[in-house]
């Protein structure tokens, strides 16, 4: 089997890259939301990819790793790796499960990180509200990750927040990204914020965690998205006053989400002088920008994500790697859309048992769900996702719906 083209049409805001061979059999990658610039990066691989075995997964990616990066510059080949197991699933008759070494578990758990409501504030009362409504979310979550301190709109909320000024353009209404356009209000403020917190949003960060926990109790783990941005000694401080509560995990403190590098051993003194949990790796592209902080051991948790990290394989190796260093694993996920959910669904269920949750992807526009086939109907059941056993990824074009978001350029996506 040859391959004989390479294609990449954005589809709401996700980047779907579509690989076609000479026998028919094609397969779907796909890049976060987030990422709708990405086009021409995907075309880029084109000439490297022609004329290869689709099936023989590693010695196609031998050709390209090497020209990718930190997020989100291992983005396009990190989905060309999606597309590449899709084919050789499809080629086998057999899930992209069974070629990564099979499944050890039958449904696998989410996360959630993408099922939002609009916050009135970010005071305690208005997190303890969010936390009632996502408690009551139809997916049943076991695992609630509620962003908090530089990774919300605290910074520009609460007066004083830090030591510094609060830089950027203020996320309004939901603390994430609000759609703008084709683009995204996290890119005029790219977590620009860093700095000494003061002692009021210190105890503020903290009240707000209590007034989460007492909606929680102990039925549903509660992780945060924290930063990055703090300092050292503010994230031990309250790390350790956050330890009564069992959080499952304070997410990105010091480096993380677009951060081109991870500083291990400043997580190392971190990790070192508290219990909680401390988690990083969203952003981080191979095994070896994992090697600092798993062999040092200076986190207790990584989250790559299968669409940065360089593919499925990849995050396979890295999970296996991190076990073997007492290392838990949450991927990130939350804008991989629906591709990206059925490649989620694969790998994680191959995966040891540091194995916690992956981040739910909710995708958007709504209208993807109607024009995506393969997926269970609910996906999530309490707070699971069944395996289910279809070739490849499993999931594929409703092309008589889809056609009609296709740009005019991207008329024969589907051919
Ligand atoms: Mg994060």
């Amino acid at each position: 089997m040859k391959i004989t083209d390479l294609k990449c049409a954005v589809i709401g805001q996700n980047p779907v890259i579509r690989i076609n061979t000479d026998e028919g059999i094609y397969g779907y990658g796909q890049a976060e939301n987030t990422k709708p610039y990405l086009k021409p990066h995907v075309l880029f691989y084109k000439n490297y990819l022609i004329g290869e075995d689709p099936t023989n997964v590693e010695r196609v990616m031998m050709k390209i790793r090497r020209m990718g990066s930190y997020k989100p510059w291992g983005a396009a080949v990190s989905a060309i790796e999606m597309a590449l197991w899709d084919i050789a699933g499809k080629a086998a008759g057999i899930p992209v499960y069974k070629l990564l070494g099979g499944k050890i578990r039958d449904k696998v758990r989410v996360y959630n990180g993408g099922v939002r409501f609009s916050m009135k504030g970010y005071n305690p009362e208005d997190y303890a509200e969010d936390m009632r409504k996502m408690k009551a979310a139809a997916e049943g979550f076991t695992i609630i990750k509620s962003p908090i301190s530089f990774h919300s709109a605290m910074p520009y909320q609460i007066p004083n927040f830090s030591y510094d000024e609060p830089r950027g353009v203020a996320p309004q209404g939901n603390p994430y990204f609000q759609p703008k356009g084709n683009m995204i209000a996290m890119f005029d403020a790219p977590h620009a914020n860093r700095g000494l917190l003061t002692e009021k949003s210190m105890k503020h960060v903290i009240a707000c965690v209590e007034a989460m926990k007492s909606v929680l109790g102990d039925e549903i783990g509660l992780a945060l998205d924290c930063g990055p941005g703090w300092m050292v000694t503010d994230a031990i401080r309250v790390a350790r006053a956050l330890e009564p509560f069992n959080i499952m995990w304070m997410e990105d403190l010091l480096t993380g989400d677009y951060t081109p590098y991870t500083l291990a051993d400043n997580y190392r003194e971190v990790t070192q002088a508290t219990s909680t949990p401390i988690h990083t790796g969203e952003q981080i592209y191979l095994r070896q920008n994992f090697k600092d902080l798993i062999e040092r051991y200076a986190v207790r948790v990584i989250g790559p994500d299968p669409e940065d990290i360089g593919g499925l394989a990849e995050l396979k190796w890295v999970t296996e790697y991190a076990d073997l260093h007492g290392i838990m694993m949450a991927p990130h996920g939350v804008f991989d859309g629906l591709i990206g959910l059925a490649a989620l669904v694969q790998v994680c269920a191959t995966l040891p048992q540091n194995y916690i949750a992956f981040e739910y992807p909710v995708a958007k526009p709504e209208w993807w769900y109607e024009i995506i086939k393969g997926l269970p109907n609910p996906i999530v059941k309490g707070g699971l996702i069944e395996v289910w056993d279809t070739p490849g990824l499993g999931v594929d074009f409703n092309e008589d719906k889809a056609r009609q978001y296709l740009a005019s350029e991207d008329q024969d996506f589907f051919d």
